[in-house]
């Protein structure tokens, strides 16, 4: 049976066709699964019973299914999901200021990175999500929400890059017109930085949002915070970036987690001034959150050093944003994903 979540348009037409059906079919059922979000081929009611049922025995939509949904005080929305094979993840649904929404993906179930802030990191790696898998909590969330669109950030559980495959498919399954129609100026693909993958994402998907989980711009301290450092430097993954083709009035985003007393120094200021100054990019700095896998290890900068220590970067021709983390009361805000059980 094939997981029809996990094809392409080109792919379902190919194989639609290699069955005797007719290609634009392929399209219509496009329709009822993304824009109708259909989860029984029976539903498909512009095809004939008979073809109903053959697609049924062919193929299967993924049942991906809930098993918590946790709301917090601002209106975030964290979903823990349920997998075929019992493994769980969790996506965020965030509210915007604008009214609009955004959707955090899962793209692995746990993450071999071992960002020393991220309770994700502390979980240990299981194993990569399929295109469908990634897909499905789109489709689910949406669905559930009555929303047509919503913005898609790929920063919940996991590293993308290190999924590569799945995570670029699932992107183009996505932005299908006939399907969830989610251009690439609404997605983000948050990364640690695995250069040889990041090169690839230039030729295979130029112009799509990056984020760079950055967090120190001093080598040694980032590879403190995150180990990942030591085998992908940051001086490459900078030199991949130099000419990373960015989407028109968009900036890379460094993603920047505070730590007191660690990367929220002098010399932090100056280290990223000097890399940030050649680069056209922006600073996004993320309160820590605590949480209980992180320990007692790193505290959280005052907001109020968060402020100075924005505004002495500013000075200095940055383009700098304060998060205002979403969701951390029920443990859905940056570097909080993470399930115990699975
Ligand atoms: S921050 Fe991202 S890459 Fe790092 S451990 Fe957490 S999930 Fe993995």
């Amino acid at each position: 049976m094939i997981d029809i979540l996990s094809l392409t348009l080109g792919e379902l037409e190919g194989i639609l066709l290699s069955k005797g059906y007719e290609k634009y079919r392929a399209r219509q059922i496009f329709a009822f699964l993304y824009k109708q979000k259909v989860d029984d081929f029976s539903l498909i009611t512009v095809l004939k019973k008979d073809a109903r049922e053959q697609l049924s025995r062919e193929f299967f939509i993924y049942p991906l299914k809930v098993k918590s949904i946790s709301i917090g005080n601002d209106g975030a929305k964290k979903y823990l999901f349920e997998l075929l094979d019992g493994s769980l993840i969790e996506s965020v649904l965030i509210p915007m200021d604008n009214g609009k929404f955004t959707i955090c993906v899962s793209t692995q179930v746990g993450c071999m990175m071992g960002c020393k802030f991220c309770a994700t990191g502390r979980m240990g790696f299981k194993r990569n999500l399929t295109a469908s898998e990634i897909v499905g909590q789109v489709r689910y969330i949406l669905k559930d929400n009555s929303l047509r669109i919503a913005n898609v950030v790929y920063m919940g559980m996991g590293e993308p890059l290190d999924n590569y495959n799945n995570v670029i498919k699932s992107m183009l399954i996505m932005m299908e017109e006939a399907g969830l129609d989610i251009s690439k100026r609404r997605m983000t693909l948050s990364t640690c930085g695995i250069t040889p993958t990041l090169e690839r994402l230039k030729k295979d998907l130029p112009y799509i949002n990056l984020a760079l989980s950055l967090h120190s711009a001093v080598p040694e301290k980032r590879s403190i915070i995150m180990p990942i450092n030591k085998k992908y430097p940051l001086e490459d993954i900078l030199n991949v970036l130099k000419d990373f083709p960015v989407p028109r009035r968009k900036r890379i985003t460094f993603e920047y987690v505070m730590i007191k007393g660690l990367n929220d120094t002098r010399e932090d200021i100056k280290a990223l001034a000097r890399i940030m100054s050649n680069l056209k990019s922006k600073l996004n700095l993320i309160p820590l959150n605590k949480h209980d896998l992180i320990g007692t290890k790193f505290e959280p900068t005052p907001v109020s050093d968060i402020e100075k220590f924005a505004q002495q970067l500013r000075d200095k021709g940055i383009f700098v944003t304060i998060r205002k983390s979403k969701g951390s009361d029920i443990s859905a805000a940056c570097g909080m994903l993470a399930t115990k059980a699975s």
